[in-house]
């Protein structure tokens, strides 16, 4: 199958990762685990080294060339996340240590602020632990309640029963913009319209969307949007929160520390303004800047590229996939990214994992931080092949023949 029908050089693309030319056991990777993390490209890998050989030096406080150099850096780090996701002023962009900080920081800062009891806050029933527990935890300071969207057989949300949850104690949704387990892409914008219709804040959980979707906050128009830099080909220990000027700048801050204040004295501290009132602490200004880096080398390939090459991976990984029999794909929705979580027969998802990593073939397995959906289906949790720009429709071909073998090893 030639890949070179598409627009853009793949074996190029696929030079840009060192980590993906390794062999495992002797055989070439097939890395199918980018829900999990994605591998970096070199120009951020040299980026990381070059800034630590070169140019380390802590930010907004010293006098010092480098100190004033790196906080440029940072600062500029902070201006492509602004661009990338198209939001209105530069101090809506919160840097954080990844997705599960952002919401954890939404869910203290926005609970103090706005829920008391009886209140209400909505989720789905496709959302990552990271966006049920601290509501949980929430609901459980407050004496609130915490209600849940759910989804049919495809895995699609079903609006109208959104609808009916939404009352005058909801004070918040949260919702997840592409599900890691299930691969749909949620219509967020429809959501959130929804929800402000009815004068109620969102949240949307992009962990899984930011790598594969345009993301344009003010054209969604969602009062915060979080994900995390690991998931886009960024440092580990990196992640944003955007939020709403107007709410970032009524909600008390979730973390004290240095950098988050204006004057402090025994008796009373003023917080520092917008964005540094939420970034207590040394923040991770080297990671940041290694993010910004990633998302350089996407603008560089260019998303729509990306876009429509992985489409082609979901459309060819589909047929072939359900083109097996016995073997059952959780996650059908119409609009989805190239994630694909199957059961094969009766074969427990464990062995499959642990036999096609014989096959030098990375999945997950379990139920990926979503314990919810595999309580939907009635089952544990599945096999994940999460696939991403720099995957083959030669590995998906590769992958489907070891799904035949594991099956013949079963019979
Ligand atoms: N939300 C979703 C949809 C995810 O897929 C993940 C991670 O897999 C998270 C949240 C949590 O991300 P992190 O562990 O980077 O904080």
């Amino acid at each position: 199958m030639a890949n070179k029908i598409f627009t853009f050089d793949i074996a190029k693309i696929r030079n840009d990762f060192p980590l993906l030319s390794q062999k495992i056991y002797g055989k070439p990777l097939i890395y199918f685990d980018n829900g999990a993390t994605t591998q970096k490209p070199r120009v951020v890998i040299d980026t990381l080294s070059k800034l630590y050989s070169e140019h380390n030096s802590n930010v907004h406080r010293g006098v010092h060339y480098l100190s004033d150099q790196m906080t440029k850096m940072y600062e500029l780090a902070r201006q492509k996340v602004q661009n990338y996701l198209n939001a209105r002023y530069v101090h809506e962009i919160i840097f954080t240590k990844g997705i599960t900080d952002s919401i954890n920081a939404v869910a203290y800062s926005f609970g103090e602020l706005c829920v008391k009891e009886n209140d209400e806050i909505i989720v789905s029933e496709m959302e990552h632990h990271s966006n049920i527990v601290p509501w949980q935890m929430l609901c459980k300071r407050k004496g609130a309640k915490l209600r849940v969207i759910p989804f049919n057989e495809k895995g699609e949300l079903l609006l109208d029963e959104y609808k009916k949850l939404i009352n005058s104690k909801t004070k918040l949704v949260a919702i997840v913009h592409v599900s890691n387990s299930l691969g749909t892409i949620n219509p967020v914008k429809e959501i959130v319209a929804i929800a402000h219709k009815n004068n109620i804040p969102v949240l949307i959980d992009g962990a899984q969307a930011i790598q594969h979707e345009r993301v344009d906050v003010q054209s969604l128009d969602c009062d915060f949007y979080a994900f995390s830099g690991h998931k886009i080909y960024g440092p580990t220990g990196t992640g944003v929160l955007y939020g709403k000027e107007r709410w970032l700048k009524e909600m008390p801050p979730y973390q004290g520390g240095g950098d988050m204040i204006d004057r402090v004295t025994f008796e009373h501290t003023t917080y520092a303004e917008l964005p540094s009132k939420f970034e207590a602490g040394t923040p991770n200004y080297i990671g940041a800047i290694g993010l910004g880096c990633a998302l350089d080398y996407l603008t560089t390939i260019g998303l729509s590229n990306i876009q429509n090459y992985e489409k082609k991976l979901l459309d060819y990984g589909t047929t072939k996939l359900l083109a097996l029999k016995g073997l059952k794909l959780y996650g059908t929705a119409k609009n989805k990214v190239c994630i694909f979580s199957f059961l094969l027969d009766n074969i427990p998802a464990y062995d499959t994992g642990i036999i096609l990593d014989k096959m030098s073939i990375a999945v997950r397995t379990g139920h990926f931080c979503t314990q919810p959906i595999w309580d939907h289906y009635k089952i544990e949790g599945a096999v994940r092949a999460s696939l991403t720009f720099y995957n083959t429709l030669e590995e998906i071909d590769f992958f489907c023949e070891a799904l035949k073998k594991i099956q013949k090893m079963f019979e």
